[in-house]
C-alpha cells in the first residue's frame, strides 16, 4: 500500500548565480554557470517523503518534453512511484531563479504542464488517492485538482496553502491538518496582510493567528510555519509554540516543504500533532543547513537525534 500521494505540481528549476538582481529593463551576466535542479512543491515533499523511507507515489504533470523525462527519471531514482505523473501537451513547468551570493533572489514560475492539469485528468489515480494513507497537497495546481483530490482522498489529507490563494470551505473542512506560513493563513482567512509580519514573531503577532486558523474550519489542527521563530500549531482548544532548532542557516529554500513530508510522515506513525511538527522541525532543519531545496531534503538516518 502507498503511504503518501503527492498530488502537485513537478518544476524544473533553472538557477542563475548573480553578483546583483536585475533591475526592470536590465540585463546582468551571471558569474557562475546556471544548474538545473528538480523542484515544484509537489515533487520536493514527495523527494523528503521517500527519503524519510516512505512508499510516494507522485500524481501530477510534466511536458512530453526532455525536461519531464529528466523530473520523472529523478524522481523515480528517489523511489517515488511515477506511473501517475501524466505527460501533458504543454511544455513542463519552469522556475527560473535568480539568485545572489547573500541569498537575495527573484523568481519566475512558468507552470506549464502543473496548470494543464484538470480534475477529469486524476480519473485514472482516484484508486490511488483513495487507498493511500495520507495525500498530501499545494497549491501550484489549479484549485479544482486540489478539490476533487481531497474529495477521493480516503487517508489523512494534507494540505499546505502554497503559494497563498483562497480554498473553498467544502475542501477545507476535509483537511485534517492544514500547514500554511503566516501569509499563507492571512490570505485563507481573508485577513488583511498585518495579520501576516514578515518579521521575527514577537508575542503581539502571534497572538491574533490561533484566532485566524481556528475561523477556517478545517477538521483538524492547522500548523503556522514561522520560519526561524519555529512553528505554531493550533488546535481546538489550545495553541503552542514549538520553537525552531537552532542551527546555522545556509538556504532556507523548501524548508517548508520538507516540515509537510515529515509531518505527515510522523503521522503515519501515530505520532500526536505536537510530536509530529517536532520532528518536522527536526528534520526541516537540516533543510535549511543545505543549499537547495529538493536536494537539500535529509534521509531518516541523517536528522540528529531530539536534544
Ligand atoms: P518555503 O515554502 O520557502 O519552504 P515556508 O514559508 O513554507 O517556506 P518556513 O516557515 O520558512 O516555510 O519554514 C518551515 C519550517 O522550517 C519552520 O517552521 C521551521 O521549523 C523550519 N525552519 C525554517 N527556517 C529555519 C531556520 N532558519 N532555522 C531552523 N529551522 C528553520
Amino acid at each position: 500500500m502507498t503511504d503518501i500521494v503527492v498530488v502537485g505540481s513537478l518544476n524544473v528549476d533553472v538557477v542563475v548565480p548573480l553578483a546583483e538582481l536585475p533591475a526592470p529593463g536590465q540585463t546582468v551576466l551571471g558569474v557562475a554557470d546556471h544548474r538545473r535542479a528538480g523542484g515544484g512543491k509537489g515533487a520536493n515533499q514527495a523527494v523528503a517523503a521517500a527519503r524519510l523511507g516512505r512508499r510516494v507515489a507522485m500524481v501530477g504533470a510534466v511536458g512530453d518534453d526532455p525536461e519531464g523525462e529528466w523530473l520523472t527519471g529523478l524522481l523515480a531514482a528517489e523511489g517515488v512511484d511515477t506511473a501517475a505523473v501524466l505527460r501533458a501537451p504543454r511544455p513542463t513547468g519552469q522556475a527560473i531563479v535568480l539568485v545572489t551570493a547573500d541569498g537575495d533572489s527573484t523568481i519566475a514560475v512558468s507552470s506549464g504542464a502543473n496548470m494543464w492539469l484538470a480534475p477529469e485528468h486524476l480519473a485514472p489515480s482516484y484508486d490511488l488517492i483513495a487507498s493511500a494513507r495520507a495525500v498530501l497537497l499545494q497549491q501550484e495546481v489549479a484549485a479544482e485538482v486540489v478539490a476533487a483530490a481531497v474529495a477521493a482522498a480516503g487517508g489523512l489529507v494534507v494540505l499546505n496553502p502554497a503559494p497563498a490563494r483562497p480554498v473553498d470551505a467544502a475542501t477545507l473542512a476535509r483537511v485534517d491538518v492544514l500547514v500554511p506560513n503566516r501569509g499563507e493563513l492571512a490570505a485563507l482567512a481573508g485577513a488583511p496582510a498585518a495579520a501576516s509580519p514578515p518579521g521575527p514573531a514577537d508575542p503581539a503577532a502571534l497572538a491574533g493567528l490561533p484566532a485566524l486558523a481556528r475561523s477556517l474550519g478545517t477538521r483538524g489542527p492547522v500548523v503556522v510555519t514561522l520560519g526561524a521563530d519555529g512553528a505554531l500549531v493550533v488546535t481546538a482548544d489550545r495553541e503552542w509554540l514549538v520553537p525552531a532548532e537552532r542551527v546555522d542557516a545556509v538556504d532556507a529554500t523548501g524548508a517548508g516543504d520538507t516540515f509537510c513530508a515529515a509531518l505527515a510522515d510522523a503521522l503515519l506513525d501515530g505520532a500526536a500533532i505536537d510530536e509530529a511538527a517536532r520532528w518536522a522541525s527536526r528534520v526541516a532543519a537540516v533543510t535549511v543547513t543545505r543549499p537547495g531545496a529538493m536536494a537539500a531534503a535529509p534521509r531518516r538516518a541523517e536528522v540528529p537525534a531530539a536534544s
